[in-house]
This record gives C-alpha cells, sequence and structure tokens, in this order.
C-alpha cells in the first residue's frame, strides 16, 4: 500500500453531485485537483514542523479561494455559497489550518471590509487580500474573553484624526504572517467598533503561539496593542456594536460546516482503502463486523452531514439562513467530522498514529476547530435558546 500518494476518492453516498451545477463541480474539481498537488504532497511536513507554508497565500488567491462570495468588481469571485462551501471542503481535505488561512482571510477579514468598509477601504485593501498579496486576522478573542466576546477590554480613545489603541487578542489564526488586522474594540462610549490595523504601525506586534498540538500548518499568535495610532479613516464606518464580528463569525462558520466534512471523507476514504488491504486473522479487517460498523456509521454521519450544509449553503444563497441554523450545521459538522476522525483513527490501528496517513493530523485539526468560532457547547446553547426562547448562557 502506498501510504504517501493521495488515492483520495470522494465518498457521495447520496448522489449529491446531482445537485450540482456543473459550474459547481469545476470549481469543486479546480480546488480538488489543486489539493492533490500542491497540499497533500508538503502538509504532512509542514505539520510536523509546526510550520506555516506561506507559499501557499499567492496560490489560494489565484484559485480564487479568498473571499469567493465578494464581488468581482473587490476581487472576490462573486460565487455562490455552494461554490464556496465546496472550496472550503477541499481545502480542508487537504488540511484543516490551509481551509482556516482561507476561511479567515475570505470572512473575517474581506467580507467586514466589504460589508462594512468605506469605500476607500474596500478600493485599498479587497484586491491586496483577494489576491493573496496580502494576509490578513481576525482579531476578537481576548485572553480572558473567549465564549464571551463582548465582555472585551480592547479599547481604544479619541485624539483628533486619530484613535489610540490598547489591549491584546489571543488565538489569532494568520497573526504571525499577517500583513492587516480586523480588530475588535471598543469605542470611548464602550461600543464594539471595528479598526483595521497595519503591520508596521508603532505599537502592534504579533507574537506567535508555540507548542500547539493541533492546526500545526497553521500560523496562531497574539495581536498587542500598546498605545497604537491609527488614523480615524481606519474605523470601519458601516457597523457598531456585536453585529459586526458576529456576522464575520456567521460566514466562516458556514465555511467551517463544509469544510471539516472534507477532513471527515478524507479519513473515512482513507480508512476503507486500508480496511479492504489490512489482512488479520486471515481475512482483511473489513470483513469484521466491528469495522463495518464503524465504516457504515461514518459514511451514515457523512451523508447527513452533506445534505444539511448543502440545504444550508440553498438557503444562505436566498438570503434566508437563520445564525442559529449556521450554528447548528457548524456543530454538528465538527462533532460528526470529530467521531469519524476518531474512529478511522483505530482501524489504522498503529499506523493511525504516524505521518504516514493523513488521519491523526485531521483528528488534532478538529480539536482545534471544534473550539473556535464557537465551542460545541456554546452553539448547543444557541440551538437551546432558539428553540425554547430561554438564555441559557448566564
Ligand atoms: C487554533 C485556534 C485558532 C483560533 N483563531 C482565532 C482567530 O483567528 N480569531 C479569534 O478572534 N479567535 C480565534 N480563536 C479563539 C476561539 O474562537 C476561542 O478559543 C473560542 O471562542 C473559545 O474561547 P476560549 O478558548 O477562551 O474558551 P472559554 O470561553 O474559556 O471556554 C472554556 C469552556 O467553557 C465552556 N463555556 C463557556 N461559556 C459557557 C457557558 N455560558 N455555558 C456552558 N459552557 C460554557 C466552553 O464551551 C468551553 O468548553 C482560535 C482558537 C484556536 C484554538
Amino acid at each position: 500500500m502506498s501510504a504517501k500518494a493521495d488515492l483520495f476518492q470522494s465518498p457521495d453516498y447520496f448522489e449529491l453531485d446531482a445537485l450540482f451545477t456543473d459550474e459547481h463541480r469545476l470549481i469543486r474539481d479546480a480546488v480538488r485537483t489543486y489539493v492533490k498537488k500542491e497540499i497533500t504532497p508538503v502538509i504532512e511536513k509542514y505539520a510536523q514542523d509546526a510550520a506555516f507554508p506561506e507559499h501557499i497565500v499567492k496560490q489560494l488567491g489565484a484559485l480564487g479561494c479568498f473571499g469567493p462570495t465578494i464581488p468581482a468588481e473587490y476581487g472576490g469571485g462573486g460565487l455562490d455559497y455552494i461554490s464556496y462551501g465546496l472550496m472550503m471542503q477541499e481545502l480542508e481535505r487537504g488540511d484543516s489550518g490551509v481551509r482556516s488561512t482561507a476561511s479567515v482571510q475570505g470572512s473575517l477579514v474581506m467580507f467586514p471590509i466589504f460589508a462594512y468598509g468605506s469605500e476607500d477601504q474596500k478600493s485599498k485593501y479587497l484586491p491586496l487580500l483577494a489576491s493573496g498579496e496580502w494576509l490578513g486576522c481576525f482579531g476578537l478573542t481576548e485572553p480572558d474573553h473567549g465564549s464571551d466576546p463582548s465582555s472585551m477590554v480592547t479599547h481604544f480613545k479619541e485624539e483628533a484624526d486619530h484613535i489610540v489603541l490598547n489591549g491584546a487578542k489571543m488565538w489569532i489564526s494568520n497573526a504571525p504572517f499577517a500583513q492587516v488586522a480586523v480588530v475588535w474594540a471598543k469605542d470611548p462610549s464602550g461600543i464594539v467598533r471595528g479598526v483595521i490595523v497595519e503591520r508596521g504601525m508603532e505599537g502592534f506586534s504579533t507574537p506567535a503561539t508555540h507548542n500547539k498540538w493541533s492546526l500545526r500548518a497553521s500560523a496562531t499568535g497574539e495581536l498587542v496593542f500598546d498605545n497604537v495610532r491609527i488614523p480615524k479613516t481606519n474605523i470601519l464606518p458601516g457597523v457598531s456594536g456585536m453585529k459586526g464580528p458576529l456576522s464575520c463569525l456567521n460566514k466562516a462558520r458556514f465555511g467551517i460546516a463544509w469544510g471539516v466534512m472534507g477532513a471527515a471523507m478524507d479519513c473515512y476514504d482513507t480508512a476503507l482503502r486500508y480496511a479492504k488491504e489490512r489482512t488479520q486473522f486471515g481475512k482483511p479487517i473489513a470483513a469484521f463486523q466491528l469495522q463495518q460498523k464503524k465504516l457504515a456509521e461514518m459514511i451514515t454521519e457523512i451523508t447527513k452531514a452533506q445534505l444539511l450544509n448543502w440545504r444550508l449553503a440553498v438557503l444562505m444563497n436566498e438570503e434566508k439562513a437563520s445564525a442559529q441554523q449556521v450554528s447548528m450545521a457548524k456543530r454538528n459538522a465538527c462533532s460528526v467530522a470529530t467521531q469519524i476522525c476518531r474512529d478511522a483513527r483505530q482501524i489504522l490501528g498503529g499506523m493511525g498514529i504516524t505521518g504516514e496517513y493523513p488521519v491523526m493530523r485531521h483528528m488534532m485539526n478538529l480539536e482545534s476547530v471544534i473550539t473556535y468560532e464557537g465551542t460545541h457547547d456554546i452553539h448547543l446553547l444557541i440551538t437551546g435558546m432558539d428553540i425554547t426562547g430561554i438564555n441559557a448562557f448566564k
């Protein structure tokens, strides 16, 4: 068995392909081909070395993976949400870190500039970000404020045509390599505003976060603001309050729901192939009921999540999807993908813990993905509040 070759065959048990247009399939296949050619051959080494493959940023830009739903006049793809979902699925089939880079850039940096930025901000930043010339990051989480970001303490005061920003953000994807950060901070009256901060501004630093066991090929860091003087024209004029960051997270969570199924599909496909080829007690291990149970449950959960994601994308295209529906899809997909990767790892036995196969890398990555952009528990509380009308957060 050649472990290193990318033999991925996409599972499609309920003929979902028939729900996609030719354009959707073309887009998906272009990203799938890119991942086979440029990501699979190198990603294991980057993950083992805990290094960020910086060279892929421009490749992802050229492929149209940054801001696919943003209009073409700003450098985006002008595509629909099924296209966006398929792109994220294929990227995460390669690695959750690669998909995270694209999610952050498109949904968390380009989207707020597109939706809430001035014309000057849009024309300055969006083409640079769409092409991958610049990498961006999104600063919401703080050391003491994760699930409850509205309690953030990062704040600014106003001085003539400038603001002066102080505070710190933690766990920020892309931070160590980003040229620009969309940062959420409180104005002098305590209202959350979006501020565009550029690398090189005095008092702004981005120390890297080390020793992660998860998303090792994604760069994570802090954002530290020590009296950073920023022109007032860098404030996003079109939004105030938590609606700003939450609307961005809504877009990114949609991408995660599709993305993690890529990791799950890769683990299922790897485990199925391995189970048919690996022989113990004189039979392929796929012949044992215990292993068939795992594989059958995997494909069932993959299929259910694919259908939920597809329906969510249709609702997104029709601008009818609620934040709560996005929340449910993110939570469900992360939960089933995490279980699928754990079961796949078991099917591979000892080989499952090695870098010869992608399974343990995906499994460890998903421990971050099930936590970031709203934890598993927080999304359950969102659904709970939606169906009962009762807030159980506090
Ligand atoms: C690799 C990685 C990348 C990230 N990238 C970014 C990024 O780019 N930008 C950004 O802003 N953030 C980012 N994050 C931060 C991420 O969004 C937070 O980690 C997440 O929101 C959870 O916050 P926390 O870690 O502070 O956990 P906490 O909020 O401290 O939660 C700890 C536990 O308590 C539970 N909990 C909290 N409140 C409640 C409640 N009311 N009821 C029941 N249980 C509760 C949670 O579910 C969790 O299990 C990233 C995180 C990681 C790990």
